[in-house]
């Protein structure tokens, strides 16, 4: 596989841009070897700036659920972007979203639209606190909620992948409000609300987490955690920027059976338009400005092109529920044909799946929270990327990182990815 102009791209992003890349993940510095640039996508394949085709699990890193450059998205930011890119000002186009949202979510009465999920959780905790007047709140190990200050505290995805589970930038006085407990562990989240009894505002989960690879919540757990925030007056946020839309049209929340009492949103949300929200029901999400106290604002929130893109995508979604179950249908595709074939080797691996989300890790313990992941994040997972990668099979550059399934991908696709890994799992070792 050619990759001189990627190589020669990069080398001159370096030059004007932090690592070459405008997010850390994108520069493959957790397999090795230099960043692929894209040049165009359609369907399930991107291609790139050396005129590779790759089937592509990132999906932007999810949003593209129905895969690139989907005709009705594309034709819907055509047709608006003559009339300006950007108001400042209220239009009709923000209520359609919001209204869908609201109609279809049960829980959600009103929703704030931001431009990304870290903007979106951000605001979520702001709003957590001003409501409740108090400063600390729980996030678990390898969960990421955006890079906002105090959710940097042993994040996942490309905060750990980086090797740095905390920022330098980040106060003392910030992360010492931020508590931590350990994903799949109820236990440890009672010990947490019992030492700091009083003082916590909120607790922030990705229910079906995605940045420590794919993990599965243990049967109560979820439940578990709904009833001591219940009991202790904490706000339970479920971070939704990877599940929304994606685990279902109702999220984690539908899947799991389990409501938060604020909800974020991102990526489906946008259909790859920079979009976040959060959401919830009217008496705190009104606690925001302007008819409440807790400030959030943005020059650019409720974009038209945005939302016309967000309400498209989302529209179709909501009309057409058997993509979801095409979806999983296909992900389970993938799950048996890899565990196949990886039976044949004597490489150790566990596989979670949910929905349209999957990962390989590449350990024979299960995969249930962050320190079982982390053991994952070995050799063999950089030779696997780099295997598939040359085969044309495009994968996130991070054991950390979930694959995203779009439905414009084939089992013809899905063969042919097996192959791949078939004969990938054949070189490692
Ligand atoms: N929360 C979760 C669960 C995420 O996966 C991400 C991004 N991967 C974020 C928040 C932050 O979203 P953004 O990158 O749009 O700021």
């Amino acid at each position: 596989m050619i990759t001189d102009n990627s190589k020669s791209l990069f080398q001159t992003a370096s030059k004007y841009i932090p690592g070459g890349v405008n997010s850390p993940v994108r520069a493959f510095k957790s397999v090795g070897g230099d960043p692929i640039f894209i040049k165009k996508a359609k369907g399930a394949y991107m291609y790139d700036e050396d005129g590779n085709k790759y089937i592509d699990y990132i999906a932007s890193w999810g949003p593209m659920i129905l895969g690139h450059a989907w005709e009705p998205v594309v034709k819907a930011i055509q047709d608006k972007v003559a009339d300006s890119t950007s108001f400042g000002a209220p239009t009709e186009m923000e209520i359609d979203l919001a209204r869908l949202i609201c109609e279809s979510i049960p829980n959600v009465e009103r929703v704030r639209m931001v431009n990304s999920g870290t903007e979106a959780t951000m605001s979520a905790i702001r709003l957590a606190r001003g409501y409740t007047g108090k400063d600390k709140f729980i996030k678990f190990a390898g969960c990421y909620h955006g890079h906002g200050d105090a959710f940097l505290i042993q994040a996942g995805s490309g905060a750990v992948t980086l090797g740095h589970p905390s920022s330098p930038g980040v106060t003392v006085g910030t992360a010492k409000d931020t508590l931590l407990a350990e994903y799949n562990d109820l236990e440890s989240v009672k010990k947490v609300v019992d030492a700091n009894k009083g003082e916590i505002a909120a607790l922030i989960i990705e229910p079906i987490p995605g940045n420590m690879g794919c993990i599965l919540p243990e049967p109560g757990f979820i439940e578990g955690l709904r009833q001591i925030c219940t009991e202790e007056g904490i706000i339970l946020i479920f971070d939704e920027v990877m599940s929304g839309f994606r685990m279902g049209f109702g999220g984690a929340q539908e899947a799991l059976g389990v409501e938060a009492d604020l909800v974020t949103y991102g990526k489906v949300i946008g259909a790859g338009m920079p979009v976040g929200a959060y959401a919830g029901k009217a008496d705190i999400m009104e606690y925001v400005a302007p008819n409440g106290p807790v400030y959030q604002a943005g020059t650019l929130s409720g974009n038209p092109i945005a939302m016309v893109a967000g309400y498209t995508l989302l529209k179709h979604l909501k009309e057409n529920p058997q993509i979801y179950t095409e979806l999983a249908e296909k992900c389970e595709a993938i799950h048996v044909g890899l565990e196949k074939a990886l039976k044949e080797t004597s490489l150790p691996w566990t596989i979670n799946r949910r929905g349209s989300m999957i990962s390989l890790h590449f350990t024979n313990e299960p995969v249930r929270d962050f320190a079982s992941s982390a053991k994952g994040a070995n050799d063999y997972f950089k030779q696997f990327f780099h295997g598939m990668l040359k085969r044309g099979v495009y994968l996130p550059p991070s054991a950390y990182e979930s694959w995203f399934l779009c439905n414009a991908l084939t089992y013809a696709d899905i063969e042919k990815t097996l192959e791949a890994a078939k004969e990938t799992f054949a070189e490692m070792g």
